[in-house]
């Protein structure tokens, strides 16, 4: 190869390898998408392919399915791959019938049938069920245990229709000490405690995104043995709210790095936020709102307290109003993190544990 030949070669792999990252190529990309309140949470491997964790609301003019697709697009998308319904509720898989008239879709994954009607969430299952008799998707339904059968992610279903995973992941599954002064929750008999929750494995981190899954669920993945142990970035379970993430879930996963989905009347409990505050090992909270304000009745009954229980303002992604900003995170191959806060542009660099 002549000289010249070679000059050209490399930098034209430079300039490849220049333009790679500046589109996160070889980065696992995340956007906790701001729908309020509900959950909408898109992961971008490094080939590209896309697995899109619940569609936010119905209804709002498309607002939630809006935003997904604006992120989509910002992504490098015009599709996307897999469609991960955690559950039926309404601020999950509420926004399906407005998403794929906006944008393709090739599969959906859920957890089966619905487990009972629920007076909150009355259409969202039966809607769900009509875009899918179109025959234009795929459907897979994931039990508890199951690798998810989508190419470009390492994901394992953590719980799936009530039931959690069997085994142990490797290097977890000893003994928790923590299950001794932990409390027993009672059963939850409603569609979150069905939720099909998911851990994914991307340059030796781990990523666990459990949708609604209440504290009764948890405990079962966590005591006696702990079968997921520690990782290093959570979905915060049920937008932050007091019948998830339970101290002894939280504490025995030991999460470095949090993001939760409330809105600025939902979820982001008090007590939640001071359980991952105070979590061994806890490098960052991100909420994608304030938390509501004191005296706001909690669903698990907890009490809401004053506005020192937040993250701090650079850790906050829409402090008042309904601006849809994100929290956008990019797990790079040698497993550091860098999380941007769309609000403040500001991004932030994590070393790997
Ligand atoms: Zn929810």
């Amino acid at each position: 190869m002549k000289l010249s030949r070679i000059a050209f070669t490399l930098s034209t792999a430079i300039l490849a390898t220049a333009t790679a990252l500046a589109q996160g190529k070889g980065s696992l990309r995340i956007a906790a998408i701001d729908v309020e309140g509900g959950q909408a949470t898109l992961f971008v491997a490094p080939g590209g392919q896309s697995l899109l964790v619940d569609t936010g609301w119905p209804a709002h003019d498309g607002r939630d399915a809006d935003r997904i697709v604006a992120a989509a697009k910002q992504m490098g998308l015009s599709r996307i791959d897999t469609v991960l319904l955690t559950h039926y509720h309404s601020d999950h898989a509420g926004g399906v019938p407005q998403l794929v008239a906006r944008i393709p879709v090739v599969t959906f994954l859920d957890h089966g049938e619905r487990f009972r009607p629920d007076p909150n969430s009355p259409v969202d299952y039966d809607e769900y069920l009509k875009i899918i008799a179109t025959g234009k998707y795929k459907r897979v339904i994931v039990k508890a245990g199951d690798r998810l059968p989508i190419l470009g992610f390492d994901a394992i279903a953590l719980s799936a229709a009530g039931k959690v995973m069997n085994t142990s992941l490797p290097g977890a599954g000893k003994p928790n000490a923590l299950c001794a002064k932990a409390p027993t929750p009672t059963e939850d008999m409603q569609e979150n405690g069905q939720s099909l929750g998911i851990l994914l494995r991307f340059a030796g981190l781990k990523i666990v995104d459990a949708g609604d899954l209440t504290s009764d669920r948890e405990r079962l993945l966590v005591c006696p043995a702990n079968k997921i142990g520690r990782v290093d970035l959570m979905i915060v379970s049920h937008h932050g709210s007091d019948w998830s993430s339970s101290k002894v879930f939280v504490h025995s996963l030991q999460p470095r790095l949090a993001v939760m989905d409330n809105g600025d009347h939902k979820g982001g409990s008090t007590s939640v936020i001071d359980t991952l505050k105070s979590s061994p090992g806890l490098e960052a909270l991100y909420q994608l709102h304030l938390a509501p304000p004191a005296g706001t009745k909690n669903p698990g009954g907890t009490p809401q307290e004053g506005p020192e229980h937040n993250a701090s303002d650079e850790f906050l992604a829409n402090t008042a109003g309904t601006d849809g900003k994100r929290i956008d995170v990019t797990v790079n191959v040698d497993g550091s993190t860098d999380i941007r806060n769309e609000r403040t542009g500001a991004t932030k660099h994590f070393a790997k544990r």
